[in-house]
């Protein structure tokens, strides 16, 4: 991974921008207790990148813990698909669907980012300030631990991101499922943003069925990513409307 939270300039902080190798490098996700090492920082093949020390691995949920085999090199190889096409097209089928897990593959073998579930790969795995396509960065396109804080969008924001986050509940009657993205602060204060996405209930039935019967057999607390066009209902506070099941990703370990 590329990013972590240094204890040292209390803030989420790139490989490419560590001066002080003695730092202590934290997950970027606060609820991950994680401790990262910088990784080669005088290789000419390999970008600096943060991986955790064995005595301080993720958080059985963590997704940077779960996507940390994969490495940004193999950007050149990725065919992309736009976000819009990601988001609205029905009829794509997911190729490779080993990738979350897949650390064996050869080094040259073309990737394709035709899911949101490719694409929270590809977002989770580079570097905030890594192109996309159109002229949009990962961190254009994706809301998570690392960029919360950033232009407040903790605070709320309108428009297409896959944000990844945590379950936090769910609600039949309203057809919704609750979920929120948290950060650590300066002052290490977490600080979060909820959102509401609005589902129909056999797809709420799906997921909260999937989650009661994963570890820890709760709904909350698992990692989950949801593409779609948000809109800001107040401070906060994010919901949309998900019509399209594969926007909504949660199955992470069991597969
Ligand atoms: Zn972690």
């Amino acid at each position: 991974m590329f990013t972590a939270f240094s204890q040292g300039l209390n803030k989420i902080i790139s490989a490419d921008n560590v001066q002080n190798y003695k730092d202590v490098f934290l997950c970027p996700n606060p609820t991950c207790s994680a401790k990262l090492t910088l990784r080669a920082v005088n290789s000419s093949i390999v970008s600096p990148h943060f991986a955790c020390s064995p005595n301080h691995p993720h958080a059985p949920n963590c997704l940077f813990g779960l996507l940390e085999d994969i490495r940004g090199g193999e950007n050149e190889n990725c065919i992309k698909s736009d976000i819009m096409t990601i988001l609205n097209s029905s009829s794509l089928k997911a190729s490779s669907p080993r990738v979350m897990n897949s650390s064996n593959k050869p080094m040259h073998a073309k990737k394709y980012i035709r899911t949101a579930k490719q694409l929270l790969n590809y977002c989770l795995s580079n570097d905030l300030s890594t192109d996309y396509t159109n002229g949009l960065t990962v961190g254009d396109i994706v809301l998570d631990s690392r960029n919360l804080l950033e232009n407040k969008n903790y605070k709320g924001l309108d428009g297409i991101r896959l944000l990844s986050g945590q379950t936090v509940k769910y609600c039949e009657k309203d057809k919704y499922i609750k979920i929120s993205v948290s950060t650590r602060t300066s002052t290490n204060k977490r600080i979060w943003i909820d959102a509401l996405v609005y589902l129909p209930l056999e797809w709420i039935r799906k997921i909260t069925s999937y989650l009661l019967n994963t570890p820890p057999k709760q709904f909350s607390g698992h990692p989950i990513a949801v593409l779609a066009q948000w809109r800001k209902d107040k401070d906060y506070q994010i919901s949309t409307v998900v019509t399209k099941e594969s926007n909504v990703i949660y199955r992470f370990i069991h597969e």
